[in-house]
C-alpha cells in the first residue's frame, strides 16, 4: 500500500488542534438557547395542512427561509433538519423534523412553515404496506403448498421452474435456473438441476447444478442460482426431495450486450422490501455463508448500548406535582412488571406510607384533619425511594422542587416503551460489516460504505445490501465483477446504529440518533423526554466538530443534532472510526438520505464568517469532481434521474454545516477520499420508489468502486504546462498552470529544485479553477506535476537529484 500513501503525500495533513481559538464565543451561537432571530422573516401565515400536525409526534414539515442567514439561524436553534434543501427563486426551503409543539416555538420566533410532506401516520402506512406485501407472500407460498397437495400427489408438481436463462459473458457461459418449490418455507434444502447438452440429448448428460432458497426479510421467494456450463442446454429438470417433477426449456438472456458497464448476464435487483437492522445483518451473514471464498463477516469492536431502557412513568399532570418513576431492572428484564399507585386514603390525618407487593407499589398519600391530601411530590419521591428502591428510583419532573400536592393517580404500569417482538435482541447489539475481496488481508486497495448512522434512513442500507450482492452473485461469470472483487478489498457496514434503526421500524419512525439518554435527571430524562434522546452519530466524531468550535451541531441532549458528551463517546461512532483506521481504506462512501446529493468535504465551517475547515486542494477537487461525473452518470442511467450540480460538491457548500461529521473525520483524519450520497426524495418512500431508489445508488455505489480500481491501477504520468498572459501591472506578468487529469502542481520562482516542501499551486476560489500568479517578467518557473495516484510528471524524483522537472523563463507577451 505504499504506492497508495506515497500518493496522498501532498494532502495537508491537519492536526484537529488547527481549530478557531474564538472556540469558546462560537460555542455560545451553537447553543440552542441562542437567539432564534431570522432576519426579515415574512408575517406567518400558516398553510391549512399544518392542522395535520400533532402536537407531540414528529412530521417532516418545509421551512420557508429568506436566505443563508436565516438558514444559518434555523440551524443554531438545534431543529432536527432532513438534508433536503432547495435553493427556490426567492428562498430556500428546507425539511424539519418538528412536533406540532416546536412549530408553534419556532413560529413564534419568526419562522415560516409550508408543507407538511410525512407524518407518522404515512409511515405506519409503509409499515402497513411492508406487512401486507410479506403476508401476502406468505399466503402464496400456503396456498401453493396446498395447492401441490404432496400427499395426494396430484398432477400439481409441488416444484415449478420460474425461469431458465443461458447467456454468455466473455468467453463464459452460463445457466441461470430460478424455480419454486412448495416446501421453500419451511425446508432449507436446496434444489438440483439436471441439464441436457442440446437439442434432442438425454437430461442429464449436460451435468447438474444446484440452486438454493433466496429468502428475504423471513419470506421464502424462490430457489435460484447460475452455473458456468460447457454447452447451451435446451432443457432442464428438477425432481423436488418429495419427488415432483418440473421440466423447462432453457431460453437465452440478453443476446445482444446492452451499453452498460456491467457485461451481459450481470445480475441486479436483489432486495424485495425495507429491511429492519437485524434482517440486514442476517442477509449479510448468509451472503457470506454462500460465498466463503470471496467474503467475510466482521463484528466490529464495539457493541451498541442495545436496543432496551428502563421502565418508566409519570404521575400526575402539573409539573410541580408530578412524580418521575424509573426501574432499576431494565424493561425487559422485570421493569414493565412494576407498577405504582398514588391513592387517597379516604381518611383524616392518614400518613404517607408506601407499601410493596411483590412489584406491585402502594402509596398512600397523608392527609390533614379535614382528610385533604397534603403529600408534595417532593415528600412522595423521598417515601418512594425509601421504600421501593429495590425496584425504582424516583424522582421530581425536570428539577422541579416538587412543592406541589399530589394528586392521586390510579395504578400505573412502568414500560419501557418499546415494541419489537421479542426476535429483537434487547442486548447491546454486535455490529456488522460484510468484507468483499479475494485477498482480505490488508495487501488491496480498501474502499469502505457504511450506512444508518441516522436510523429512520431506510433506503440507504438496502443500497448497501444490493451492492455486496451484485458482487457476490456476479463473481462466478462477469469478468468486470471479478476484476473488482479480486483486487479491492471492500467493506460493507449496512448499519450502524442498529438501535436507533430498531426503534425506527418499531416505535418512533422520525428517530434520527441512536437510543442513548444522555439527559440528566433534572432534564429530559424520564418517560416523555423518550423520542428526543440519542446522539447523533453523524456529529459525534472528531475532525471540526462541535467540541473544536465549528457549527451544525447541539449541546442540547434531546437536540435532532445532538454531539454527544464528547467525540466518539457512542459505541456507533467507535466503529467507524474503527473502520476508517484500516490503513488500506483509500476511497469512502457515507449512504444517508434524502435530497439526491453526492458531497465531500469540508462538511463544517464555523459561524460567524463561515470559516469552513481547510478546503480540498485544486488537485483533489477536480479529482472529486471527475469521479462525480462517473458516479453520478451511473446513477442517471436507471431511470434518467440528474443529480443536479448544485447538489454536488463539498457538504458545507450545498447543504449545511454539520460539524463533527463522519465525512470530515475520514478526509481530515485518515486521508480517504470520503464522499456522501443523499439518496433519494423522502426517508421513507413508498416502495416502488425506494426500490428505485436503491437501483439507481447501487449503480453509483459499484462505479465508485471502478473509480477506486482505476485509481489503483493509475501508472499514468501527468503532464503540465504553464500559460502567461499579459499583467495589469508593468514589468509583471499572469501566469496559470494546466494539466493533463487532476494532479497537483508544485513550484519555485527562486531556481531551486521543486519538492513536495515547494508552493502548491491552488485554487482561485469555491468551485473554481486554478489561481493566477502574478510574478515579475523574466523569472523562471520550476516546477512538476503529481497525480492523485502518486504518479510524478517526466518520472521526475522530487526527493531525489534529478533535474528532469519543467523549467520556464516567463517573458511579458506583445501586446
Ligand atoms: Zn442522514
Amino acid at each position: 500500500m505504499s504506492k497508495v500513501r506515497t500518493g496522498l503525500r501532498w494532502r495537508p495533513q491537519l492536526p484537529a488542534a488547527t481549530v478557531l481559538a474564538a472556540s469558546a464565543a462560537v460555542l455560545l451561537l451553537v447553543n440552542p438557547a441562542a437567539a432564534i432571530v431570522p432576519q426579515g422573516a415574512a408575517p406567518v401565515t400558516a398553510p391549512a395542512d399544518l392542522g395535520r400536525l400533532a402536537d407531540e409526534r414528529a412530521s417532516v414539515v418545509e421551512v420557508i427561509l429568506a436566505d443563508s442567514a436565516e438558514l444559518d439561524a434555523l440551524v443554531a436553534t438545534g431543529v432536527d433538519l432532513d438534508h433536503h434543501i432547495t435553493h427556490t427563486g426567492d428562498g430556500i426551503v428546507v425539511h424539519a423534523v418538528v412536533t406540532g409543539n416546536e412549530v408553534a416555538t419556532l413560529t413564534r420566533a419568526g419562522f415560516t412553515f409550508g408543507q407538511v410532506l410525512h407524518t407518522p401516520d404515512d409511515a405506519a402506512q409503509r409499515v402497513a404496506e411492508r406487512e401486507a406485501t410479506i403476508a401476502a407472500h406468505l399466503a402464496e407460498n400456503r396456498e401453493y403448498a396446498a395447492a401441490a397437495d404432496f400427499s395426494a400427489r396430484s398432477t400439481v408438481s409441488d416444484v415449478k421452474i420460474i425461469r431458465a436463462d443461458y447467456y454468455t459473458s466473455g468467453d463464459t457461459q452460463v445457466l441461470s435456473v430460478e424455480a419454486k418449490w412448495a416446501q421453500g418455507q419451511t425446508d432449507a434444502s436446496p434444489l438440483t438441476v439436471e441439464r441436457d447438452s442440446g437439442p434432442g440429448t438425454e437430461i442429464g448428460s449436460g451435468g447438474t447444478q444446484t440452486i438454493s432458497r433466496f429468502v428475504d426479510a423471513g419470506v421464502y421467494l424462490y430457489h435460484r442460482g447460475a452455473a458456468q456450463v460447457t454447452s447451451r442446454p435446451a432443457y432442464v429438470r428438477i425432481t423436488s426431495p418429495s419427488g415432483d417433477v418440473a421440466v423447462a426449456k432453457v431460453n437465452e438472456w440478453l443476446p445482444i450486450p446492452p451499453k452498460a458497464p456491467e457485461g451481459p448476464g450481470y445480475m441486479k435487483d436483489f432486495v424485495a422490501s425495507y429491511l429492519t437492522p437485524t434482517e440486514l445483518y442476517d442477509r449479510i451473514k448468509a451472503l457470506s455463508a454462500q460465498y466463503p471464498k470471496i467474503s467475510e463477516i466482521v463484528e466490529l469492536p464495539y457493541r451498541t448500548n442495545g436496543y432496551r431502557r428502563k421502565a418508566q412513568a409519570v404521575l400526575g399532570t402539573a409539573n410541580a406535582s408530578r412524580v418521575a418513576v424509573d426501574s432499576l431492572a431494565w424493561g425487559h428484564q422485570g421493569g414493565n412488571d412494576i407498577s405504582v399507585e398514588l391513592a387517597d386514603p379516604g381518611v383524616a390525618d392518614a400518613p404517607l406510607t408506601v407499601t410493596v407487593t411483590g412489584t406491585q407499589v402502594h402509596v398512600d398519600l397523608a392527609t390533614d384533619g379535614s382528610g385533604t391530601v397534603t403529600s408534595t411530590a417532593e415528600q412522595v419521591v423521598a417515601a418512594l425511594n425509601a421504600q421501593a428502591g429495590t425496584l425504582l428510583t424516583a424522582y421530581t419532573y425536570r428539577g422541579s422542587p416538587g412543592t406541589g400536592v399530589v394528586a392521586p393517580v390510579a395504578r400505573t404500569a412502568l414500560s419501557d416503551g418499546l415494541a419489537a417482538p421479542a426476535s429483537v435482541s434487547r442486548d447491546p447489539h454486535p455490529v456488522y460489516a460484510i468484507r468483499i475481496g479475494k485477498h482480505r488481508d490488508g495487501s488491496r486497495l480498501g474502499v469502505l460504505a457504511y450506512a444508518q448512522e441516522h436510523a429512520r434512513e431506510w433506503v440507504p442500507p438496502l443500497v448497501t445490501i444490493e451492492t455486496a450482492e451484485r458482487l457476490l452473485r456476479n463473481y462466478a461469470h462477469d469478468r468486470k465483477t471479478r476484476e473488482l472483487v479480486d483486487n479491492l478489498d471492500i467493506w460493507i457496514a449496512p448499519s450502524v446504529n442498529p438501535d436507533g434503526g430498531h426503534y425506527s421500524f418499531y416505535d418512533f419512525n422520525s428517530q434520527r440518533k441512536n437510543m442513548t439518554n444522555h439527559c440528566p435527571q433534572d432534564g429530559s430524562a424520564d418517560f416523555l423526554g423518550r423520542n428526543s434522546w440519542g446522539v447523533d452519530n453523524n456529529r459525534n466524531y472528531t475532525e471540526y466538530s462541535l467540541f473544536d468550535g465549528y457549527a451544525g451541531a447541539s449541546t442540547s441532549c434531546t437536540s435532532g443534532t445532538y454531539a454527544g458528551p464528547s467525540e466518539l463517546s457512542e459505541p456507533e461512532n467507535r466503529n467507524v472510526d474503527w473502520l476508517a483506521a484500516r490503513p488500506n481504506i483509500t476511497f469512502s462512501m457515507n449512504l444517508h438520505s434524502s435530497g439526491n446529493y453526492f458531497m465531500w468535504s469540508p462538511g463544517s465551517y464555523a459561524v460567524p464568517g463561515r470559516v469552513s475547515a481547510p478546503r480540498p486542494t485544486l488537485a483533489e477537487e477536480s479529482l472529486f469532481w471527475g469521479a462525480s461525473s462517473r458516479i453520478l452518470t451511473a446513477i442517471k442511467r436507471h431511470r434518467n434521474l440528474a443529480v443536479t450540480p448544485a447538489r454536488t460538491g463539498p457538504i458545507a457548500d450545498v447543504l449545511y454545516s454539520a460539524a463533527g461529521n463522519s465525512g470530515d473525520m475520514l478526509w481530515y483524519k485518515y486521508g480517504i477520499y470520503a464522499w456522501n450520497f443523499e439518496v433519494g426524495t423522502s426517508f421513507q418512500p413508498a416502495w416502488a420508489e425506494a426500490h428505485a431508489e436503491t437501483m439507481e445508488f447501487s449503480n453509483g455505489l459499484t462505479e465508485m468502486l471502478r473509480v477506486a480500481r482505476d485509481f489503483d491501477t493509475d501508472r499514468k504520468r501527468p503532464r503540465s504546462s504553464l500559460s502567461v498572459s499579459a499583467s495589469a501591472t508593468p514589468g509583471m506578468v499572469d501566469v496559470t498552470f494546466s494539466t493533463s487529469e487532476p494532479a497537483a502542481v508544485f513550484y519555485t520562482l527562486d531556481r531551486s529544485r521543486p519538492t513536495y516542501d515547494s508552493t502548491l499551486y491552488g485554487s482561485a476560489g469555491i468551485r473554481e479553477g486554478g489561481e493566477t500568479l502574478t510574478i515579475p517578467a523574466g523569472t523562471t518557473v520550476h516546477w512538476f506535476s503529481v497525480d492523485a495516484a502518486g504518479n510524478v510528471e517526466k518520472n521526475y524524483k522530487p526527493d531525489g537529484r534529478g533535474n528532469n522537472h519543467n523549467k520556464q523563463k516567463v517573458k511579458a507577451p506583445k501586446r
